[in-house]
C-alpha cells in the first residue's frame, strides 16, 4: 500500500458529514468458516455492489461480497456526491487519436448511461439520496481559461455565463470569471446511495460480509480460494473492486498498475439565509473549477456548503492539518462572505488513477476467472456504478460490455509513484498559479 496504514484502517471511519447525517447500515457480519459462491466480489463500494446486483438480478448468480471494513467505508461513502460525467482523464480528441472515433462515441454513451444508471438505482431500490438540481458548472479561474471556454463549442442545452450572469443566478464567487453550464448529472448523498445499494443487494440474496479483509487469493480447482481472518470463499470467478484502497500484494499483476491519490472534503455548519444572500450563492448546482488541482463545491439541502480539494501526499496528522489549512484559505478566497463560517466536518480518502488515464474493466491477464474494475480517476459515483455492471456482464461472457477504452490493461508505473505524484502536483501547482480574486 502506497500510504501510511492509518489511511487504510477499517476501524477508522472518516469524520464525515455523510455518515453523521444518514441512518447507518446495520453492521454486516464477518465471513465465518468456509463457503462457496459462483462469484466472490472484493470491495463493497459502488463498483462491487453494482456488479453484485447485476449478477444476482440478471444472471441468478450466487454472489458473496467481502469488504475489509463495511459497505461504503471506502471512497463510495466519503466522496463529494457529484454524480457526473468522467471516469477517465482522456478527452475526446485523445480517445479518438488513440482508439478511434467509434471508441470516443462509445465512451460518451457510457458516461451518459452511467448517470442514468445511478438515477435508475435510486428509483428502483427506493433510495432517498437527497438528489439536487440537475446540471453542473465548470468555473474559469483565469483569464486564459475563460477565453478558452468562450472559444469552445457549448454543448447542447448548455450555456456560457459571465460574471454578471453568474451573480444574477445566485452563483456568485470572488474567484471565477465565468462558467460553462452543462445540463447533466446531479448531486446526491453518497453514503445514502452506497448503503442503499448494500441493502438492495442483501434483499436480492447477496451475502455482504463486513470486517472481512481478503488476505490471500489462490487458485483452487477451476476457480479461486479467498482467505479472510475468519473464513474462506471458494468461487469460480472473482471481481476485485477495491479501487484506491487496493492491496497490490493480493494479486501480483496489480502491482504498480494503479496510483492511489488523496482527495479532501470539508462541510461547513448550515449557512443562514443572510449569509447566503451576502455571498450571493444560493443554488445547489454542482460546481467545480478548471484548475489542475481542482476545487469542487455545492450547497447541501440543509444549507451547508460542501467544499472539496484535490491534493496531499500523506495521511500523517501534520500533513493532513497543513492541507486542511490550505483548503480552508482557498475556500475563504472563493467565498469571502463565508469567512466566519466554521468547518463542521472534514475528511479525506483515496481515489485511483492509472497510467493509461482510463479505468480498467477486464480480466487479470493469465488468471482465468479473475477480473478487475477500477481506476475511476476521482469520478466514480456514476462511472464505478455502471463500470461495476459492465464488469459483471463481461464476467458472464459479454466481453464487449466494458467500454472500449477500459479494455486495455494499464501499464505499470515505472517511476516511484509518490515521487511521480509529488512532481505532477508541483507542475500542476505552477501551471495553475495562485488562486486569485477577480471581484
Ligand atoms: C474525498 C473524495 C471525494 C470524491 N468526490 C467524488 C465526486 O464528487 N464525484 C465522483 O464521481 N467521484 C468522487 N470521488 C471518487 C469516488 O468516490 C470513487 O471513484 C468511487 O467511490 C469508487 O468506488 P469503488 O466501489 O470502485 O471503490 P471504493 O468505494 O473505494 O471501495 C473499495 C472498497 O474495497 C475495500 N477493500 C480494499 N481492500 C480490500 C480487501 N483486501 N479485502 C476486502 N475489501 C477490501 C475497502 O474497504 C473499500 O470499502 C471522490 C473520492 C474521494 C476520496
Amino acid at each position: 500500500m502506497l500510504y501510511e496504514p492509518s489511511g487504510y484502517d477499517p476501524n477508522e471511519w472518516p469524520d464525515s458529514y455523510w455518515r453523521a447525517s444518514c441512518l447507518p447500515l446495520p453492521a454486516c457480519p464477518p465471513l465465518q468458516g468456509e463457503t462457496q459462491a459462483q462469484v466472490a466480489i472484493i470491495g463493497a463500494g459502488y463498483a462491487g455492489l453494482n456488479a453484485a446486483l447485476e449478477l444476482v438480478e440478471r444472471h441468478g448468480t450466487n454472489v458473496v461480497v467481502l469488504d475489509a471494513a463495511q459497505p461504503g467505508w471506502g471512497a463510495s461513502g466519503r466522496n463529494g456526491g457529484f454524480c457526473c460525467q468522467g471516469g477517465a482523464r482522456l478527452d475526446a480528441d485523445q480517445i479518438t487519436r488513440c482508439f478511434g472515433r467509434e471508441a470516443a462515441q462509445d465512451w460518451d454513451r457510457f458516461e451518459a448511461r452511467a448517470i442514468a444508471r445511478v438515477q435508475d438505482n435510486l428509483t428502483r431500490y427506493r433510495i432517498d439520496a437527497q438528489t439536487t438540481e440537475p446540471g453542473e458548472l465548470a468555473l474559469a479561474a483565469s483569464p486564459r481559461s475563460w477565453a478558452r471556454m468562450q472559444a469552445a463549442p457549448v454543448p447542447e442545452g448548455g450555456a456560457l455565463l459571465d460574471r454578471a450572469e453568474l451573480r444574477a443566478q445566485g452563483l456568485n464567487t470572488a474567484a471565477y470569471l465565468g462558467a460553462r453550464y452543462v445540463p447533466c448529472g446531479f448531486g446526491l448523498h453518497p453514503y445514502a446511495y452506497v448503503t442503499g445499494l448494500a441493502r438492495a443487494a442483501q434483499a436480492a440474496g447477496v451475502r455482504v460480509q463486513g470486517d472481512s479483509r481478503v488476505t490471500e487469493i489462490v487458485p483452487h480447482g477451476d476457480g479461486w480460494r479467498l482467505r479472510t481472518a475468519t473464513g474462506a470463499v471458494i468461487a469460480r470467478q472473482v471481481l476485485i473492486a477495491t479501487n484506491g484502497y487496493s492491496d497490490e500484494s493480493l494479486v501480483p499483476w496489480l502491482h504498480r498498475r494503479i496510483l492511489p491519490a488523496i482527495s479532501n472534503v470539508m462541510v461547513t455548519r448550515p449557512l443562514t439565509a443572510a449569509e447566503l444572500d451576502a455571498q450571493g450563492w444560493n443554488r445547489s448546482l454542482m460546481a467545480y473549477d478548471d484548475r489542475y488541482l481542482l476545487h469542487y463545491f455545492r450547497l447541501l439541502p440543509d444549507n451547508r456548503l460542501m467544499f472539496g480539494a484535490r491534493g496531499g501526499l500523506s495521511f500523517q496528522a501534520h500533513s493532513v492539518a497543513r492541507f486542511k489549512q490550505r483548503a480552508r484559505a482557498e475556500f475563504e478566497l472563493i467565498f469571502p462572505q463565508f469567512r466566519q463560517v466554521e468547518t463542521a466536518y472534514s475528511w479525506n480518502g483515496l481515489v485511483c488513477l492509472t497510467a493509461s488515464l482510463a479505468p480498467y474493466i477486464g480480466p487479470v491477464e493469465g488468471a482465468k476467472g479473475l477480473w478487475v474494475a477500477l481506476g475511476w480517476h476521482g469520478n466514480g459515483v456514476a462511472a464505478a456504478s455502471e463500470g461495476g455492471r459492465c464488469a459483471a456482464r463481461g464476467m458472464m461472457g459479454a466481453r464487449d460490455a466494458p467500454p472500449h477504452i477500459t479494455r486495455k490493461p494499464p501499464p505499470r508505473f515505472i517511476a516511484p509513484r509518490k515521487w511521480a505524484l509529488a512532481a505532477a502536483m508541483a507542475v500542476a501547482g505552477v501551471m495553475d498559479g495562485p488562486l486569485q480574486r477577480h471581484d
